[in-house]
């Protein structure tokens, strides 16, 4: 598989638009997504404006069907470790994927857009996965609002090294997408309805183009239809690799779970929910560093 996915450059004063999928290795749903929606593009003929690029992330880690191959490549993008990753003596697997993203996105950071997106596409090993991920500064931005998902406001403060806080600083305005079930085919439908909307929310393309066969809006209503709008951390449960950590099987996304509930196991006993509120990102693959975080709906006045 290439870097680059496809490039659309399209009428000059548009926005730049960067599709991102497969950061982790084991979740290509984006990266059908991406590879759809440029088709489509291409064979319908839709005019673009600005510039839009679909990029596959941890090409080495995709190759293997594994989540990375010796660091998570979305929990190392702090100012110190990719200055770090430049000197010579940096060879592991995803030293060099963090290179080639990072000059690769980087590249634009001084071009003059008057949006600059980075759409981070993620699934995840629990049901009912579907949510966004941005600062809390952006929650109420409008292309966020278009997509109609659960947004979690703090996830970046709880995670650390994500790629989606990094670029902040440069200007763009990165989010994770989360499109469900790892493998299902509705992560990829719910990713190619969100890009839509990104690129017309953005000014990519133009509103009406959806008429004869994108029907993205609805169907991301459809998605999020019984989940919450606002969610923020109550609990974040961290684990290692020693802790032989094991969640209860059938949970899955917003689910609601009270204090004292027996959710995991670990090497020390019984793993119970602190606190009530609702699951979220239950682990059920091997590897990661989170077992599971338990959050709460807010209201939107909590949020602007
Ligand atoms: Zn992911």
């Amino acid at each position: 598989m290439k870097r680059v996915l496809g490039v659309v450059e399209g009428k000059h004063g548009g926005p730049l638009n960067i599709l991102l999928g497969g950061l982790h290795g084991n979740e290509v749903a984006g990266i059908k997504a991406i590879n759809e929606v440029l088709h489509a593009i291409h064979i319908h003929r839709i005019p673009v404006n600005g510039t839009l690029i679909g990029l596959a992330g941890n090409l080495q880690a995709i190759a293997r069907n594994r989540r990375f191959i010796d660091y998570d490549l979305n929990r190392c993008w702090t100012e110190e470790f990719v200055r770090q990753v430049y000197n010579k003596d940096h060879t592991l697997a995803e030293d060099i994927e963090l290179r080639a993203l990072h000059q690769t996105i980087l590249e634009f950071k001084d071009h003059d857009y008057p949006v600059k997106t980075l759409i981070d596409l993620h699934t995840t090993s629990s049901e009912k996965g579907n949510f966004i991920v941005v600062p809390q500064s952006e929650a109420g931005n409008a292309m966020v609002k278009r997509l109609q998902q659960p947004v979690v406001i703090d996830l970046d403060l709880h995670l650390s090294g994500t790629l989606l806080k990094y670029l902040q600083q440069y200007g763009f305005l990165a989010m994770a997408f989360e499109g469900g079930l790892i493998g299902s085919s509705e992560a990829i439908d719910l990713h190619v309805a969100g890009i839509w909307e990104i690129l017309k929310a953005s000014g990519a393309i133009d509103q009406d183009v959806d008429s004869s066969f994108i029907h993205s809006s609805k169907k991301l209503a459809e998605y999020s239809k019984d989940l919450p709008g606002f969610v923020k951390v109550k609990y974040h449960h961290k684990i290692t690799e020693a802790d032989g950590f094991t969640m209860e099987q059938g949970y899955r996304n917003f689910q609601p779970v009270k204090q004292g509930e027996l959710v995991a196991t670990d090497i020390y006993g019984p793993v119970r929910a602190p606190v009530s509120g609702l699951m979220f990102l239950p682990l059920y693959q091997t590897s990661g560093d989170d077992g599971f975080f338990i959050v709460e709906e807010i209201s939107i006045a909590e949020v602007t």
